[in-house]
């Protein structure tokens, strides 16, 4: 049993609407959306924050992208646009410590973010 939610999820202990799956990554959708699009997309090998993120991640982290790209392609948001965030620490948000990227859209996005 792993102590890391997402973890849990990977390993399908606990239930996820699961929308995109490679060797690497995963993507499921936020349980408190907060766009029409909100899908949390993450590694498979446990990254606490940012600043936990090493050279030899560098590659990996590429494919939370390029998964980003696929998946705002597959929800339709592609061409309007959409944002993708990381929160690092609790100051800025960050509620579970395993890195993820929030893809958000579907619906017009303000800047700056709150
Ligand atoms: P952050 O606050 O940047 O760490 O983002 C964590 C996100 O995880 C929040 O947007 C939560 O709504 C989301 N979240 C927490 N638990 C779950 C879960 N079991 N399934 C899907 N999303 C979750």
């Amino acid at each position: 049993m792993s102590e890391d939610l997402f973890l849990k999820i990977i390993d399908r202990q606990i239930p996820a609407d699961i929308v995109f799956e490679t060797e690497d990554v995963l993507a499921f959708r936020d349980i408190n959306p907060q766009a029409p699009v909100h899908v949390l997309i993450i590694p498979k090998v446990h990254i606490r924050t940012i600043n936990d993120i090493e050279q030899e991640h560098e590659a990996l982290v590429g494919k939370l992208f390029t998964a980003a790209r696929e998946i705002a392609a597959q929800e339709g948001v592609a061409e309007d646009g959409y944002r993708v965030v990381m929160n690092c620490n609790e100051g800025a948000g960050q509620s579970v410590f395993h890195i993820h990227l929030h893809l958000l859209g579907g619906r017009g996005l303000t800047w700056p973010p709150g």
